[in-house]
This record gives C-alpha cells, sequence and structure tokens, in this order.
C-alpha cells in the first residue's frame, strides 16, 4: 500500500478549498447576475389607461402595489388587501420576525387619503395581503371582511371584535354603494410540486412580531365588488376553481399574474378563460407582478429567472387577441386612481 504523507494530505485539502472557495464565488456572482437581471415594465407592452376628462362622480381603484386596491366612488372607500410594511429580501429569506411599519402606514393613509373607509378585505390572509390589515383598520372604523384565518390577524393586532367579520362564501355585504361578495377560489400552485406556498390556517390571534410564514394562506377569494355604476372582480392569486364565476359577470378585473410564467402557457389560458372570458370583462389590468420585497412605492419586475412578466404579458395580449378582441388590457399606474366604469359615470 502506497504511503500517504503528511505533506500530500496537506496539499490535497489546500486545493480542495480553494475549489470550493471558486466554486462558492462563482455561485455568487451568478445569482448577484440572475437577480440583477430583471425586464424593464417597458417590456410589458402594456400601457396605462388614458381617460379624457374624468367624471367627477366616477368610480375609482388606486392601485397601491402587489394587489392593495383602494375603491371609491367619493362617499364610501373599500380597500381590498393591506400590505405597506414589505419585508426585505433578507427578512423573508432569514425568517426574521417583522412588524407593521407605522409610520409608513400613517404616511400612506394620509397620501392617499384614506379617511372614508367602510372595509377592507384581503384576497388571501399571506403576508403580502394581509400584513397591515389589522394596523389599517385601527386607523379607521372600518371592518376587516375575510377568513377566518384574516380575523386572527385582526385580532392579533388588538382590532375590536365589532369590526371583524368573518364572511359566509358568496353573501353579498353592503358598503355604502358598494357591495363586496366573496367567492371561495385557489391560490396559485407556485410551491412545490403544484402545493400552495405557506398553506394551512391562521389558527390562533397573531401576535408582532412574526416571521412571515406566520401569515398562512387560511383560503383564497374571488372579490367581487359591485356598485350601480359597473362591478369589478378582484381575483389576488393566480388560481382558479373551474366553474366558479359561472354566475359572475364583470366589467374590470385586477388579475393577479404573480407567478403565472412558471405555471406555463397552458395553464395561463385556462385561467384567463375562467378570470376574463368567462366574466365578459372588457378591462382588465394586471397586478401582483412586482417584486414585493422593495419598499412601499417601488415597482420593480421580480428578477427573470423566478417570474418574467414581459413574457406573461406578451401572453395576456396573445390571449385577449384570441378570445376577448374588445378587451383592453391595461397596466395599472401606481398611487393613481384608475377610473373603472368612464362610460357609466354621470357627470356631476
Ligand atoms: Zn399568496
Amino acid at each position: 500500500m502506497p504511503k500517504v504523507t503528511i505533506q500530500e494530505v496537506k496539499r490535497y485539502a489546500k486545493r480542495t478549498a480553494v475549489a470550493i472557495v471558486g466554486f462558492l464565488a462563482l455561485l455568487t456572482a451568478l445569482l448577484t447576475w440572475a437577480w440583477h437581471e430583471r425586464a424593464d415594465i417597458a417590456d410589458t407592452g402594456l400601457h396605462p389607461q388614458v381617460v379624457d376628462d374624468p367624471p367627477d362622480a366616477a368610480v375609482t381603484a388606486t392601485w397601491l402595489g402587489v394587489t392593495m386596491l383602494l375603491f371609491d366612488d367619493g362617499e364610501t372607500q373599500v380597500l381590498v388587501d393591506g400590505f405597506v410594511s414589505r419585508p426585505t429580501l433578507f427578512e423573508a429569506l432569514t425568517g426574521s420576525p417583522v412588524t407593521c411599519d407605522a409610520p409608513m402606514i400613517n404616511y400612506v393613509m394620509n397620501e392617499y387619503g384614506i379617511d372614508r373607509l367602510a372595509a377592507i378585505v384581503p384576497a388571501h390572509s399571506h403576508y403580502d395581503h394581509a400584513m397591515d390589515v389589522g394596523a389599517i383598520a385601527n386607523r379607521s372604523s372600518a371592518s376587516i371582511l375575510g377568513s377566518e384565518s384574516t380575523a386572527n390577524i385582526a385580532r392579533g393586532y388588538g382590532v375590536p371584535e365589532d369590526q371583524i367579520v368573518v364572511a359566509e362564501a358568496g353573501e353579498p355585504y353592503s358598503f355604502g354603494d358598494f357591495t363586496v361578495t366573496l367567492i371561495p377560489s385557489a391560490h396559485a400552485p407556485i410551491g412545490l410540486r403544484g402545493a400552495v406556498p405557506l398553506a394551512g390556517t391562521v389558527d390562533g390571534p397573531l401576535e408582532l412580531p412574526a416571521p412571515i410564514s406566520a401569515w398562512r394562506e387560511g383560503g383564497s377569494f374571488s372579490i367581487v365588488i359591485s356598485h350601480p355604476q359597473g362591478t369589478t372582480l378582484v381575483q389576488g392569486s393566480a388560481g382558479y376553481r373551474e366553474g366558479a364565476l359561472d354566475d359572475v359577470q364583470a366589467d374590470v378585473v385586477m388579475l393577479g399574474v404573480g407567478m403565472l410564467e412558471s405555471l406555463g402557457r397552458n395553464y395561463t389560458e385556462r385561467y384567463w378563460q375562467a378570470l376574463v372570458t368567462s366574466t365578459g370583462a372588457t378591462r382588465v389590468f394586471p397586478v401582483h407582478f412586482e417584486d414585493q420585497t422593495q419598499p412601499f412605492g417601488e415597482i420593480v419586475l421580480l428578477p427573470k429567472l423566478i417570474d418574467n412578466f414581459a413574457r406573461t404579458a406578451q401572453w395576456l395580449r396573445a390571449m385577449r387577441d384570441t378570445w376577448d378582441r374588445d378587451t383592453q388590457l391595461y397596466l395599472p399606474t401606481f398611487g393613481q386612481p384608475l377610473v373603472l366604469y368612464p362610460e357609466q359615470a354621470p357627470d356631476a
């Protein structure tokens, strides 16, 4: 048996160490490059809606990132989702405990005139939809309408019980001239092997700070927001249930497109047909397409490696041209009221 000297062992260990360091350096460089390799919003080929001379009495929705949308008819406001605090990528990846960003929430409520809020309705209970619902409810007299998990998020934040409403599926709830109906739907199957990430429920009051994994899905809803001027359907996550929207007619769809690209074009076609073709919507605004680890107000697309929205947008345009030629597909403009039903609004 050949004799291995101590020098040879040392030399071998050194070479192995150099190889490992080199490999890690290369991997880091590749990941850094991939993280910065993002499409530009202009690459989507989508444009904002331009309404000349919007009527005074128009119903509007102001997009505040992910699927947070402030509906307003001039008298009553209804807010879909509450997500202002935006934990960083580091906090999300490491599971660091996070809490609501009170100064930022105060700023947003002031800046966007959230002062006639009647209801807060999260699409589901993941942190990027429901993290700040309690903090917003406590700064208003709004009801929180959602699942039992959503109710527990509110309770953990000390929202009074008389502001918490666990929604009955398919039941209409009135807030001023708005009627809100929650229809059970599915979350996008974007986890491992088609699973829903952070599935499950929030079973007791969610006390903060907590890691983002504490906000469990708690069931997903299609949110139908009707008004005498028209109906908007908000789909927070890119999931659908076959036939669930058969009885729903909508003028506008706020179409959650997060991670849709990874689910493939065939899935996207079925999703489009279930949400847009079947409801007869004539106006579609994709939402939930930006990197949610960026601060509030910064709309940057995700790295292409994770979700290439420019490609998804190309598919959506092709689907519109195939099945729904009268449907307009618009990019929402952050923080600016979108006029939902320009033809129906009476001139005041
Ligand atoms: Zn989600």
